[in-house]
């Protein structure tokens, strides 16, 4: 049995930064990270805009604060994302020390490009791979701590819980099959989001939700489910971003009538508004006869030309090449087809603003959590630098915590780690007898999901989208698993990411049908208005228990301090 002082599920940006921030607070304290796959392949690798940080003498925190707090449609937490904008100048810093290749101005300071929602140029970037290059950053940084200790490639199957407090996890090695707990007195998840879910994701196949679902059954809370974002520009079909740089740079979007017809609802903010915004634009457009038909779908134009391919080659090399392998076009001379895709989740595991969750011990940091900076739309490029800064934070926190906590005993671990194997063994492993593939139940998951849960919901959609997830869950009871090897069993770590995915999901729509208006992302075509007066609350939503998947949902106030409620209009 492996025993730490702080164990952290994840090797993204967030689970990194958080490993290094624990052992920097506290040398002596060691440190382990579990990724379920080599660290650098988690969904970070793939961002491509940008991170924003205050650092230019026109920008001021209160801006950046204000363009947060209005793009979450006064659903953030005022106090956290003051926090946020003062320390995410500090961490982008922090990023070039340790090496991080930011492109760079002519005069040799860190340049920025424009992003949707922001009112001036904060948006840090190295090309259009930032994600990239923001990883490789932590990566190397962490390899030279020796107090960290990875289990790559180890799956996460069960939080340990003993006494109300989080005492560790249960994880099988994929390279053996086996099941081993990792003990630790501090807790963090950095899992990331669960894009997944739905069927037209920018999301790689690893954002199944995990962190949440496991959290989840644990007994914390997941805070603002409903809030999930769509992208206004993915690629028809595959569902590849086009980075909202592309619109940073200056790129048009047009419909099939040649018109910039943002102009009839961002008017001020044109390609730059926000992504809720912006997504409910283009379907109201698809809805009215302006798309363009393809084979997989409308779609509208995302047109790049008048930039000359200097410019393109400079500021989006790698959108050129998406481009030419993934819709055989040069975006230098043609425009890009794009349309509303999944992206990003604001919802998460309910979290104070040093990443602890309710449950003693455990952190959460990162796309899995939900501090409350995000509300109901996450301003494009603040989830990098949100990474960086409640990662460390939470990294601070918990090496504080475990510095005096008492030490986990092996006893009930031992017992606990043996049912959790017997528990995968029977609900999993050992249906040979079922008559129902789990591929066969992700499809419709996702197809229900994007139906009844997208950019615009109603009741009777999100009430269909109960049961049919209900259906799909009671059939998930009826799997038959064919792969019986121990050894990297992909068909095991599926079905296991499939009941996380049915778990969140039904989070997501529960909390979407009681919330009867429309605010941010979450569009009910039945409330089309924000209600203030009964709904500038979180959600948070709890588990009744595997008998019962309908969560219970509690409301809790949104934190004012400095930018009151006003009509948001761009
Ligand atoms: C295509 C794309 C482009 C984006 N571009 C931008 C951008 O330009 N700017 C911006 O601010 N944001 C962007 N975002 C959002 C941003 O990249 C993510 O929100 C952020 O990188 C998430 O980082 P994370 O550390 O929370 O999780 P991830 O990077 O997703 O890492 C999750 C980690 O958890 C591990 N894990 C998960 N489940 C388990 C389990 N059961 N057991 C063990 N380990 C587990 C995984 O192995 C992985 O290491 C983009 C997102 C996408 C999808």
């Amino acid at each position: 049995m492996e025993s730490y002082d702080v164990l952290v599920i994840g090797g993204g940006l967030a689970g990194l930064r958080a490993a290094i921030a624990a052992v920097e607070a506290n040398p002596r304290i060691n440190v382990g990270l579990v990724s379920k796959v080599y660290p650098m392949r988690s969904h970070t690798v793939s961002a491509e805009g940008g991170a924003a940080a205050v650092l230019r003498p026109e920008d001021s925190y209160e801006t950046h604060a204000f363009d947060t707090i209005k793009g979450s449609d006064y659903l953030a937490d005022q106090d956290v994302v003051e926090a946020f904008v003062r320390e995410a100048p500090i961490e982008v810093i922090q990023m070039e020390h340790w090496g991080c290749p930011w492109s760079r101005d002519p005069d040799g300071k860190i340049s920025a490009r424009p992003f949707g929602g922001m009112t001036t140029w904060r948006t840090c970037f190295a090309a259009d791979k930032t994600g990239f290059h923001m990883l490789h950053t932590v990566f190397q940084t962490s390899l030279k701590y020796e107090q960290i200790h990875r289990h790559d490639e180890a799956f996460v199957t069960k939080l340990l819980i003993e006494d109300s407090r989080c005492v560790g996890v249960v994880a099988l090695d994929q390279r053996t099959g086996r099941f081993d707990a990792i003990t630790a007195k501090a807790v963090i998840l950095a899992t990331g989001g669960l894009g997944r879910v739905y069927a037209f994701t920018t999301n790689g196949n690893i954002c199944t939700g995990d962190g949440m679902a496991l959290a989840y059954r644990a007994g914390a809370g997941l805070r603002d489910m409903e809030m999930v974002q769509f992208h206004p520009t993915g690629l028809p079909f595959t569902g590849i971003l086009i980075t909202e740089a592309v619109r940073g740079e200056g790129g048009y979007l047009t419909n099939k009538n040649g018109d910039r017809f943002l102009k009839d609802y961002v008017p001020n903010k044109m390609e730059l508004g926000p992504r809720d915004i912006i997504s409910r634009a283009m379907v109201t457009e698809f809805e009215a006869g302006r798309g363009f038909e393809g084979p997989h779908g409308k779609y509208m134009h995302l047109d790049v030309r008048h930039l000359g391919e200097d410019v393109i080659d400079r500021k989006l090399p790698f959108m050129r090449e998406l481009g030419r392998e993934f819709v055989g076009i040069d975006i230098v001379h043609d425009p890009i087809p794009v349309r509303p895709v999944q992206h990003y989740m604001m919802g998460g595991v309910d979290a104070g603003i040093s990443g602890k969750t309710e449950i003693l011990g455990l952190y959460a940091a990162g796309e899995c959590a939900n501090v409350g900076l995000n509300g109901g739309n996450r301003l494009g490029s603040n989830s990098l630098s949100e990474c960086l800064v409640f990662g460390a934070a939470s990294g601070r926190a918990a090496a504080e915590y475990a510095s005096s906590a008492k030490s986990v005993t092996a006893n009930p671990v031992d017992a606990m780690l043996w049912d959790e194997a017997r528990r995968v063994e029977a609900a999993y492993l050992e249906k040979t007898g079922g008559d129902e593939k789990i591929g066969t139940i992700r499809e419709e998951m996702q197809r229900d999901m994007d139906a009844g849960a997208g950019v615009f919901r109603t009741k009777e959609g999100l009430e269909k989208l109960t049961d049919q997830l209900g259906g799909l869950r009671e059939r998930f009871g009826r799997i038959k698993i064919e792969d019986s090897s121990r050894t990297f069993n992909t068909e095991l770590t599926a079905t296991m990411e499939l009941d996380f995915m049915l778990e969140v999901s039904q989070v997501i729509v529960a909390s979407a049908l009681a919330r009867d208006e429309s605010r941010g992302a979450h569009a009910r075509r039945d409330f089309p208005e924000r209600n203030d007066d009964k709904y500038l609350k979180h959600t948070v939503a709890f588990s009744r228990g595997i008998e019962d998947p309908r969560p219970r949902l509690e409301y809790r106030d949104v934190r004012i301090t400095n930018f009151k409620p006003q009509p948001r209009i761009y």
